[in-house]
């Protein structure tokens, strides 16, 4: 008997009764049958915001982030059993590589940009501090915090893992729990994710909850504190955005919808470059990866002219390789469609977009060459055919530019000037992704600045960047995926961003030292605390933010300037050549600034060993004012920062961050040179256990 699919809501598995049936999309056996039970919404919600304080947020964004690269390794462990479930999605292997192993992957990515990014703590500092008083007793800065809320992310069909992960992470790195509403089509599979990682033990309570179906009145019962974020068409996002409840209360809606991405072959490339091939290969493997259901897949092929019939050649070439069948078959290359109402979607829009457009290869009536593995067929699979057409129409009314088929479908465009193809690219009106290709960098910066407006990514590709490209269609953690106007407007990934979208910015003001115990770091004009004991004397853990120390002083000679070109090789005419010095804009020869650093180093360090284990950087160095022979410096540092790290090995030595600032001043105690320096503080030893 097919698994009853269940949510799981308010901490247990729910449903009992039977709902639809998800077929496998090649065989069309019945994989689950979803649960159709009513859920309890306010519940659910009661349940995640009462445990929130206690749980997620009762630990830190360093705790988070450790977390989410243990639960990275132990999906990692479990993948197997998903990679054979992925299956009956359509997915061959190679697609569901790029939804499982790129969900896991996505996770392993947070876990690092938070660990290297985020403080310790739930609170960021979104500095520096402005100071908005003459005297600098008033001053204003930023705050990032965890709003008390949860988050629901509603997700499409195509990639029910990766789909998941990739809003989980941020989101969790946030601190805040998620509602899960993956599309019903292939919700077993995500079902499957979601409970190997309550199985992994590794989530705070109330972390997570999962979907299964419908969702009720769960918008109507969200609150300001709350979120949504929605993957799927334009026409569901318009209709959830516009939800009363989502409007009344403000609450944040990121929407990723469909988008009629495009690939630009420019006019400079020809059929004999490489980057003809890689046009047509870009184009293909766009076309027919997870069978064009992505929502960055390349809808439109915009061509010059004069080469769009050997582009249509090359393409018909390739696609006459293509293998349609049952991914569980060695020799399939392309994997039906998610579902049959899919391939019925699909069909219905190629029908429209050839009323304006020829079909030249695949089609409605194409016989597809489809390699059946046992108990798939032809007709209870929703097998399509991969299908080019070439647009007769292509003004900004076009259906090429307004019509989506999420499918191995896409559209051949000719254009005759470069404006008429940067036009052709903005009649998509907004898109997630647009390939430019190339070979003249002066092009690449022309389509880019007209086009740049329209698109939430652009992936410029030449022979260069063809070797390491990661491809038109895959968004990357660290780059931001979401794309203006029809794409939705919304902005997920792109590093750390996304986790600051997720928390309450608030502007705070006050005095110095009221900021500084607001913010955890040290702002500028605070009280300092000053002791007997050198700063960097102290262990990680009696170090507090504040801490600091006024050094002695140095005044500056001919000789550290003779010295310090000698050693360093650097004869430059501001510190050497006094006539040239005179018409500079200090009148005179000044020091190295880099000497400025080095000294100002000799005068705060402790020469002896102790915690501080390593200076590993500098952040926002600034040389203010110049500084001369005979100006006499010294040094204030300051801890502003710690950040405990969680240790990644036990043989490792525990040990945190800590950013200190550094003014460099002279006899006038005018700022010469400002700057972080960020250090290795060792922990005190622990007693063995
Ligand atoms: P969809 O029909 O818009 O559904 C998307 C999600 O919304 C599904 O989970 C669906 O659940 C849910 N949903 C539908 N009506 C709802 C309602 N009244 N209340 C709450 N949830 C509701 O899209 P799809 O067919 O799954 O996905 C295909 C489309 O998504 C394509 O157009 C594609 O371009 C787009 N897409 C965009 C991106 C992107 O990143 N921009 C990524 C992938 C896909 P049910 O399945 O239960 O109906």
């Amino acid at each position: 008997m097919a698994e009853l699919l269940q949510s799981y809501l308010s901490g247990r598995w729910i449903g009992r009764k039977e709902g639809k049936q998800l077929l496998d999309a090649s065989t069309g056996a019945v994989v689950a049958t979803t649960a159709t039970d009513p859920l309890d919404f306010e519940e659910a919600l009661a349940w995640a915001k009462s445990r929130q304080a206690s749980g997620i947020l009762g630990i830190d964004f360093q705790a988070r982030a450790a977390i989410l690269r243990s639960l990275a390794k132990h999906l990692s462990e479990h993948k197997e059993a998903f990679y054979s479930l992925s299956y009956a999605t359509g997915a061959t292997k190679k697609d569901s590589w790029i939804d499982i192993d790129g969900g896991i992957g996505t996770l392993f990515a947070y876990a690092s940009m938070g660990a290297n990014e985020l403080p310790s703590g739930n609170l960021i500092h979104e500095g520096p501090a402005v100071q908005l008083g003459k005297e600098n007793r008033f001053a204003g800065s930023h705050v990032l915090v965890p709003k008390r809320g949860l988050a629901v992310h509603i997700n499409a069909f195509n990639f029910p893992v990766w789909g998941m992960l990739e809003k989980f992470a941020p989101s969790f790195l946030a601190g805040q729990p998620c509602i899960f509403k993956p599309a019903t089509a292939t919700s077993y599979l995500t079902q499957a994710v979601v409970k190997e990682m309550l199985a992994s033990g590794l989530l705070p309570e109330a972390s997570l909850q999962l979907i299964i179906g419908g969702t009720g009145d769960l918008l109507d019962r969200l609150g300001p504190q709350d979120a949504v974020t929605f993957t799927g068409s334009a026409d569901t996002a318009f209709m959830l955005r516009s939800h009363p409840n989502i409007l009344r209360n403000g609450i944040p809606f990121n929407a990723e919808a469909d988008s009629l991405n495009a690939a630009l072959l420019c006019p400079d490339v020809s059929p004999e470059d490489e980057e003809f091939k890689l046009f047509v290969r870009e184009v293909m493997r766009e076309m027919t990866v997870k069978a064009g259901q992505k929502c960055t897949a390349i809808r439109r092929i915009i061509v010059p002219r004069p080469m769009a019939q050997a582009v249509a050649e090359a393409l018909k070439t390739s696609l006459l390789k293509v293998t349609l069948g049952d991914p569980r078959a060695e020799a399939t290359t392309m994997g039906p469609l998610a579902s049959l109402d899919q391939q019925a979607d699909v069909r219905a829009v190629i029908e429209e977009l050839s009323k304006e457009s020829d079909i030249i290869f695949g089609g409605q009536d194409h016989q597809s060459r489809i390699h059946s593995a046992a108990g798939s067929s032809a007709e209870k699979g929703a097998f399509l055919s991969p299908t080019l057409l070439f647009a007769k129409k292509s003004d900004a009314t076009a259906k090429v530019h307004n019509l989506e088929a999420f499918g191995p479908v896409s559209s051949i465009i000719a254009y005759d000037q470069i404006d008429e193809a940067m036009s052709l690219l903005a009649y998509g009106r907004g898109s997630l992704v647009a390939s430019i290709i190339t070979k003249t960098p002066s092009m690449a910066r022309t389509v880019v600045e007209a086009s740049a407006a329209w698109h939430g990514r652009l992936h410029i590709l030449d022979r260069v960047s063809a070797a390491e490209s990661t491809g038109h269609g895959s968004p990357l953690p660290m780059l931001k995926h979401g794309g203006p106007g029809r794409a939705g407007g919304g902005e997920e990934l792109g590093g750390i961003r996304t986790v600051s979208h997720n928390l309450q910015r608030t502007a705070v003001q006050g005095s110095p030292s009221m900021l500084t115990a607001a913010t955890g770091e040290y702002v500028r004009g605070a009280d300092v605390r000053e002791s007997e004991l050198h700063p960097f004397r102290r262990y990680f853990e009696d170090l507090q933010v504040g801490d600091s120390l006024l050094t002695h002083r140095r005044t500056v000679t001919e000789a550290d300037i003779v010295n310090f070109g000698g050693v360093s090789g650097d004869y430059f005419y501001m510190h050497f050549d006094e006539l040239a010095a005179r018409n500079s804009q200090f009148g005179k020869r000044i020091a190295h600034g880099y000497f400025v650093l080095s000294a100002a180093a000799g005068l705060f360090v402790w020469h002896a060993e102790g915690p501080v284990l390593a200076n590993y950087g500098l952040d926002s160095l600034r040389f203010v004012k110049p500084v001369a022979p005979g100006d006499t410096i010294q040094v204030r540092i300051t801890c502003k920062r710690k950040i405990d790290k969680p240790k990644r090995k036990p043989d490792q030595p525990a040990q945190g961050v800590v950013a200190w600032d550094v003014q460099v001043m002279n006899q006038d105690a005018a700022l010469v040179a400002s700057y972080d320096i960020l250090t290795l503080v060792a922990k005190k030893a622990q007693p063995a256990a």
